[in-house]
């Protein structure tokens, strides 16, 4: 296939991910991204960024879980390729994860296991019934709060504000141009609308997340809140979370002793900062967790939207000079390999290009 140009909107997760992938390919390519190319304005710099396709059957279908597991080799090894082409130190661990319930609420870890019994019963031998010795092997800090628990072998976490900086420089360095702050208000098959005039492209990538709303049909935002804290008194190796019946709180590590406590699900489109209640739900549920997190300092409190379907499963829609890529909700890190896969499809098999481009 000849070079194309390229226009991706949008440099959160996907329009980062699938501008280096198209890179690399040979294209020429540009970004145009509202916000800057630090990503303050995306989902994706707020996220956990946990890979969890085992807890995630309690709020998702089967097919999440199939298309998650593809994240967990899909990762590790273009962590690497981007660790070593852009010289950013990414973290990425599958070394799994642990769910525990408090003792009032062990109904709700019986109930989570029932999902995993009901929706992934050929993967069962992945899950590991903890005792409380084997607890304190994994989280020894967890030792003594807990009698048992849930252990989930292949599940991991990545560092997401590495990954976004790395992306970025990678793009730079495949000679992909970033125009920051440019709010693109309209996308047609090969062009787009931006600073009161048309463009022209070989092809655009409509990579908007929540941006889209209005010119996805069904495209909806579901609120989400997450605190991101520094605790030197606190040590978890892994995602942990806490089964609750009212709300599921986790906890997401971060190098240095950084942790992203969520998170809040809220069907409501508002952008709004964090509210008094969140904080208290989120914080009351991490302190009974482990009152290590009394001292910890709060760095960040964010909301966002996760840009969802109506069926809240992804969207690659592929035509002659468009590609629109969505809907990636609260599995943005999970399905993104799977998600970019099938996108990269698409292109290879030249259902994206403008006909008669060169
Ligand atoms: C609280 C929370 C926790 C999460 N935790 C996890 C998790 O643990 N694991 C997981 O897998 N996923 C998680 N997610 C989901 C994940 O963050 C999203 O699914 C993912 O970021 C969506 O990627 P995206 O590229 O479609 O959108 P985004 O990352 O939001 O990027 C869209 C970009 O487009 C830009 N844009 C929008 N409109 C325009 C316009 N008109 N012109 C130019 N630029 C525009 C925006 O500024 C933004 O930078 C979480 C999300 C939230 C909110």
């Amino acid at each position: 296939m000849s070079a194309l140009s390229i226009a991706v909107v949008g440099g959160g997760l996907l329009g980062r991910l699938l501008a280096w992938k198209l890179l690399q390919r040979g294209h020429r390519l540009c970004i145009f991204e509202r916000g800057s190319r630090a990503a303050e304005q995306s989902a994706a710099r707020i996220a956990a960024s946990m890979l969890a396709p085992y807890t995630e059957v309690a709020s998702a279908e089967r097919q999440v879980f199939e298309w998650g597991l593809r994240a967990l080799a899909w990762w590790p090894q273009h962590i690497a390729e981007l660790g070593e082409a852009t010289g950013v130190d990414i973290t990425c661990r599958v070394d799994g994860s642990v769910v525990v319930a408090h003792e009032l609420d062990q109904s709700t870890l019986a109930h989570f296991l029932q999902q995993l019994q009901a929706v992934v019963p050929d993967h069962l031998a992945d899950v590991e019934q903890l005792t409380a010795a084997r607890l304190a092997e994994l989280e020894p800090e967890l030792a003594g709060r807990y009698r048992n628990g849930l252990f989930l072998p292949h599940e991991g976490y990545l560092d997401n504000s590495a990954l976004l900086r790395a992306l970025e420089r990678a793009i730079a360095e495949l000679s992909g141009h970033w125009h920051e702050h440019v709010d693109v208000t309209d996308i047609e098959p090969g062009r787009l609308y931006a600073q009161g005039r048309w463009r022209d492209f070989d092809c655009v990538v409509d990579c908007r997340g929540i941006g889209a709303k209005g010119q996805l049909a069904g495209l909806r935002g579901v609120r989400g809140e997450v605190l991101w804290l520094r605790a030197p008194e606190v040590n978890l190796q892994r995602p942990v979370r806490l089964m609750h019946p009212r709300y599921k709180l986790y906890i997401a590590p971060r190098p240095d002793n950084r942790y992203v406590i969520g998170a809040t699900e809220i069907e409501s489109e508002s952008m709004a900062p964090v509210t008094v209640r969140s904080h208290l739900e989120l914080l009351s549920a991490l302190y009974s967790l482990h009152s290590g997190f009394a001292e910890a300092e709060v760095e960040h409190a964010w909301s966002h939207c996760r840009p969802a379907m109506p069926n809240n499963l992804p969207v690659v829609m592929a035509e002659p000079g468009r590609l629109v890529v969505n809907g990636l909700y609260r599995h943005g890190y999970l399905l993104s390999p799977h998600v970019v896969e099938q996108a990269l499809e698409k292109f290879d098999q030249g259902m994206c290009e403008r006909v008669g481009a060169s």
